[in-house]
C-alpha cells in the first residue's frame, strides 16, 4: 500500500503553483521556466521570487519524500523502486540543472543585497557558494555515484547467512552479538563476519570507483582535493579540516582512555582474558538483554508518558504524530533497515520509520527520531528562510534535536519503560555508548580525511590505512587472528558509500545534546525552552548562533571534549550498579 499523504492536513495553502501540479519534467520544467523567466524588478519582486521558489522547494523535496518513504517501507514492490529510481536517474539532474539556473539569477540581482541581513544574510550566503562551486558535468558524476551507491546498498542487503537453520538477514544476526553464551556470540560473529568478507572485492571495487568520481567532481569545481570541496558543499562555514583534525586529537586525549577503561571494567566482569569482537555488546553481568515493551502500541505509550514529563508542547507534537499515523514503527518483511525522521515539507509535517525489536535501543531510537520531529514542528509557522523545504537545516545542529531527547529521555525511564534498576542499566548503556560515538566518529572522519587526500591510494594502502586510523581510538578489543576481518570492517559503514564526509556532525551535536542534558538536570524548565527557541530558528542562522540559542558552548576540540569527557565519566560511576 502506498503511504496516504492526501488524507494528511494541508495547512498551509499554496499561493504560487497551480493545485495539480505532476511530478514529471513536462510540468516542473514549466515552473523553472517561469522563475527563470520572471523580470524581478523591486525588492518586493525579489521577495515574492524566493517565496514562490520556496513552496516549488517544499514541494520537490516532498514529492522526492513520498517516493523515498514508499520505497523504504516495502523494499519488495517494484513499482516503488522504480518510482523512486526514476526520481534519481531521469528527474533530480535535471531538477539539479534548472535550479542552478535560478541560483544564477539570484547571483546576479542586486536586490539579494538589500534584504533585512538579520533574517536572509546566511541564505544568500549559501546561495553565493553554492553558486561558485556548481558545475554542470559534476551533475552526470553524481548521478553515476548515486547509481555505485544503489549497488552497494543492494550488495549489503543480499547478505544473508544460515544461522541454526534459518536464513537472516545480518541485522537479524545482530542480537545474536547480545547473548550470555559466548560460544553463540562468536559462532554468529564468525559467520557474518565470513559473509562480508566474501564480498570485500566488490566493495572495494565500488568504493575504488567511488573515490575517483568524487576528486574527480572535487577537481572540476576548482579544489585540490574533495575533502575541500566537501567542506564548501556542506556549507561548513563556522569549523574548518583542521578544527576536525584537532578533534581527532581531543578524541585520542580525552575520550579514548575512558573509553579504554570502560572495556577493561567490561572485561573484568565478564570474567574474560582478552576482549575480543564478538564481546562487546553483551551484558557484563550477562543479563538477558532489557525488553522494554511488548509491541508498537506499548513503545507508543511508554514514549508518550516520557515525552508527557518531559514538556507539554513536545509532547502534544508527537500526540499528533499518532493521530496522524506519522508513525511506522514495527519491524515487518520487506521493510528496509534502520530508522530515519523524513520532513512532508508540503504539509510540513514529519514521518518517522524504524525498525522495532522490542529493546532498548528502540526507545531511544523512536526518542531521537521524535527530536527531529520536533525540530520540524517548531519550524512550522515559520516561512523563509527559517523554513526552507527541509533541504538547509544544518545537520550539526538538526542531530543536536535529535540526540538531545535520546539522553534527556533517559531521564524518564523509570516508571515509563522500566523499574528504577532498569532504568539505571540504560542510562549506563547511553553513556557508554556515547563514549563510544565520540571514539568511533574520530575514527569515520579520520579515515576520510586520509582517503580523499590522498585520491591515488591502492586498495591496500586503504586496508592500511584503516587498521591504522582505528587503532588509534579503538577500545581494548583483540583482532589477533581476524586481521583480514579487521582491515575491510570500514565496508560495513554505510556513510563511506552512501554520504561522504557526513558523521563529524554527529560528534558536534552529541557536545551540544552533552551540554542541554546537564542543563536539563539542573533546570528542567530552563534547558527546555532554551533548547525549543533554537529549534525555533530552524535554518536562518549559523551554528554558533544556533548553540548560543540553546545555551550551549560551541567549540569541539581540545579545550572543550575533556569537560564533556568528565560528564561521561561521572554518569558511569552515577548509573553503575
Ligand atoms: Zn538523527
Amino acid at each position: 500500500m502506498p503511504f496516504d499523504y492526501s488524507r494528511l492536513p494541508h495547512d498551509f495553502k499554496r499561493r504560487y503553483l497551480p493545485t495539480v501540479v505532476e511530478f514529471d519534467w513536462p510540468d516542473l520544467s514549466k515552473v523553472f521556466v517561469e522563475l527563470s523567466g520572471r523580470p524581478i524588478g523591486s525588492l518586493q519582486e525579489m521577495e515574492r521570487w524566493l517565496l514562490d521558489e520556496a513552496e516549488f522547494d517544499s514541494f520537490l523535496y516532498e514529492q522526492r519524500t513520498v517516493r523515498y518513504i514508499n520505497s523504504t517501507r516495502q523494499t519488495d514492490n517494484p513499482e516503488f523502486t522504480r518510482a523512486y529510481e526514476e526520481y534519481t536517474e531521469n528527474l533530480e539532474p535535471k531538477i539539479k540543472l534548472a535550479g542552478f539556473e535560478l541560483l544564477k539569477k539570484y547571483a546576479a540581482s542586486s536586490f539579494p543585497s538589500q534584504l533585512p541581513r538579520a533574517v536572509y544574510a546566511l541564505d544568500g550566503k549559501r546561495r553565493q557558494s553554492a553558486v561558485k562551486i556548481f558545475r554542470k558535468e559534476n551533475v552526470e558524476l553524481e548521478r553515476q555515484d548515486s547509481n555505485l551507491s544503489q549497488t552497494y546498498q543492494r550488495t549489503i542487503g543480499a547478505m544473508t547467512v544460515n544461522f541454526r537453520g534459518q536464513e537472516r538477514t545480518l541485522k537479524q544476526m545482530s542480537k545474536f552479538y547480545e547473548e550470555p553464551d559466548r560460544k553463540v556470540r562468536e559462532e554468529a560473529w564468525r559467520l557474518v563476519d565470513a559473509r562480508a568478507l566474501s564480498d570485500s572485492k566488490k566493495l572495494d571495487d565500488i568504493y575504488t570507483k567511488m573515490v575517483k568520481l568524487r576528486d574527480e567532481e572535487g577537481g572540476n569545481a576548482g579544489f585540490d582535493n574533495y575533502r575541500d570541496y566537501i567542506f564548501v558543499k556542506k556549507d561548513r562555514f563556522d569549523y574548518t579540516p583542521g578544527d576536525c583534525v584537532e578533534f581527532h586529537r581531543a578524541v585520542e586525549e580525552s575520550l579514548v582512555p575512558l573509553s579504554r577503561e570502560v572495556d577493561r571494567v567490561r572485561k573484568e566482569r565478564l570474567g574474560i582474558d582478552e576482549l575480543r569482537p564478538w564481546d562487546l555488546r553483551v551484558d557484563p553481568d550477562s543479563r538477558p538483554p532489557l525488553s522494554p515493551f511488548e509491541d508498537a502500541a506499548g513503545l507508543v505509550s511508554g514514549a508518550r508518558k516520557v515525552l508527557a514529563q518531559v514538556d507539554a508542547q513536545l509532547n502534544g507534537f508527537f500526540e499528533r504524530m499518532v493521530a496522524l499515523d506519522l508513525l511506522d514503527l514495527e519491524s515487518r518483511k520487506g521493510k528496509a533497515p534502520g530508522g530515519y525522521q523524513e520532513e512532508l515539507s508540503e504539509v510540513r509535517l514529519p514521518f518517522i520509520f524504524m525498525n522495532a525489536a522490542r529493546r532498548d535501543n528502540d526507545v531511544r531510537t523512536l526518542l531521537h527520531e521524535s527530536g527531529h520531529s520536533f525540530h520540524t514542528f517548531l519550524m512550522r509557522e515559520k516561512g523563509l528562510p527559517y523554513f526552507n523545504g527541509g533541504a538547509n537545516l544544518p545537520l550539526e545542529f538538526a542531530e543536536v534535536a535529535s540526540m538531545s531527547m535520546e539522553i534527556i529521555s533517559g531521564e524518564h525511564y523509570s516508571g515509563t519503560f522500566y523499574n528504577e534498576e532498569d532504568a539505571r542499566r540504560s542510562n549506563f548503556e547511553e553513556a557508554v555508548g556515547n563514549i563510544k560515538l565520540f571514539t568511533w566518529v574520530a575514527t569515520v572522519d579520520a579515515f576520510q580525511h586520509w582517503v580523499y587526500t590522498h585520491p591515488e591510494h591502492t586498495a591496500e594502502e586503504r586496508a592500511r590505512a584503516w587498521v591504522e586510523t582505528s587503532s588509534r581510538f579503538s577500545g581494548l578489543e583483540s583482532y589477533e587472528g581476524l586481521e583480514l576481518s579487521r582491515a575491510f570492517r570500514w565496508q560495513r559503514q554505510l556513510h563511506f558509500f552512501e554520504v561522504p564526509f557526513y558523521y563529524i556532525e554527529y560528534g558536534i551535536a552529541l557536545t551540544g545534546a552533552l551540554g542541554i542534558w546537564a542543563r536539563y538536570r539542573k533546570d528542567r524548565r530552563d534547558a527546555i525552552e532554551a533548547y525549543k527557541g533554537a529549534l525555533s530558528l530552524g535554518a536562518a542562522k549559523p551554528l554558533p548562533d544556533l548553540f548560543a540559542a540553546a545555551g550551549l558552548r560551541w567549540g569541539f576540540g581540545r579545550k572543550e571534549l575533556p569537560g564533556y569527557a568528565n560528564e561521561l565519566r561521572a554518569a558511569i560511576k552515577e548509573y553503575a550498579n
